[in-house]
């Protein structure tokens, strides 16, 4: 059974339609894939009739951008009820945060000689709800600036460079235990992709699986082969759930097919059953956190 937990369409920052996605998870031979767009469940519908369609299994979730520490991390929501009203604020307040900053990129552009405006990013970004960094570079790109996103973040958009305006995020641990309360469960992404490592040392892992975190992501492709088995041993040595996974972007990002990296299906089941729990306490608490899906083998 094949089981990739992290993947983005056009709602955020990758570049496939949620149908469309689906429709190549299910080429790729995947039996489960999670939807995890940037701050938004906006694709969640449309991804789920696909998955119908295909006869895969679709798990709804968000890649939600927090703070620890003062660090970026990103943390995977699964199956949390986005319209539960603290979820939902504080979602809009990361959303805001991302879309309300693109005016000051852009003046910051233009004070290093390059002229792009709103109307080019909304072009390149279609119908995303979560704009950021990645469609400036889009714009970038389409108008012959750089050759490829990365590139546009290397000599712009990157800390340090001249393009990089910070935003709001969320509390790393507020958002955790905001997750269970809608009903979801919570994985850490790429916890030592892009430099985090400093941040987010063993001792800090273990500290947020007390606090609630369900699981980190193991096997993922900004992580070495070290540093999979390093944090393969704090996951078996804390209890947190060791999960894999694409992080695909479509043409978005290089060298993240989906299914390149994939999650067991004892440590869905795992998840699943910690969904499960907060699930019920939720929807006591009112929240609508969505069905679990029936994994074969899994949950069923
Ligand atoms: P933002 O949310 O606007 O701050 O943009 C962050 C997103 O940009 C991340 O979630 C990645 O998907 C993408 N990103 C960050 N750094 C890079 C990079 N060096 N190259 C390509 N994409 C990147
Ligand atoms: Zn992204
Ligand atoms: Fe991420
Ligand atoms: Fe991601």
């Amino acid at each position: 059974m094949l089981i990739d937990l992290h993947a983005h369409s056009s709602r955020s920052d990758g570049t496939d339609l949620p149908a469309e996605l689906v429709a190549r998870a299910a080429d790729a031979g995947l039996d489960v894939l999670a939807l995890t767009d940037h701050d938004t469940a906006d694709g969640w519908d449309e991804a789920r009739a696909a998955a119908e369609a295909y006869e895969i299994v679709l798990l709804p979730g968000l890649e939600i951008s927090c703070r620890h520490l003062g660090a970026g991390a990103h943390l995977l929501a699964y199956l949390p009820d986005p319209r539960f009203p603290p979820l939902a604020e504080e979602l809009v307040r990361v959303l805001d945060g991302r879309n309300g900053r693109l005016p000051a990129i852009l003046a910051r552009l233009h004070r290093v000689g390059v002229e792009l405006d709103v109307a080019d990013i909304r072009r390149v970004a279609g119908a995303a709800t979560a704009t950021g960094r990645p469609h400036v570079a889009d714009a970038l790109v389409a108008r012959g600036v750089v050759s490829n996103r990365d590139e546009a973040f290397d000599r712009f958009l990157s800390p340090g460079r001249p393009a990089y305006v910070d935003r709001y995020a969320a509390e790393l641990t507020e958002m955790v235990a905001l997750v269970a309360r809608a009903g979801g469960v919570s994985v850490l992404a790429h916890p030592w992709g892009r430099g985090s490592r400093r941040v987010l040392t063993p001792q800090v892992l273990a500290e947020l699986a007390e606090a609630g975190l369900a699981g980190i992501e193991v096997d993922h492709n900004d992580h070495s082969a070290e540093q999979r088995a390093a944090l393969r041993a704090i996951a078996s040595e804390t209890g947190l759930v060791a999960t894999g996974s694409s992080d695909y972007h479509g043409t978005g990002k290089v060298g993240h097919p989906l299914a390149c990296n994939t999650t067991s299906p004892d440590q869905l089941g795992r998840l699943l059953d910690r969904a499960d729990a907060s699930a019920q306490d939720a929807r006591q608490a009112g929240a609508e956190p969505p069905r679990a899906p029936g994994v074969a083998g899994v949950n069923t």
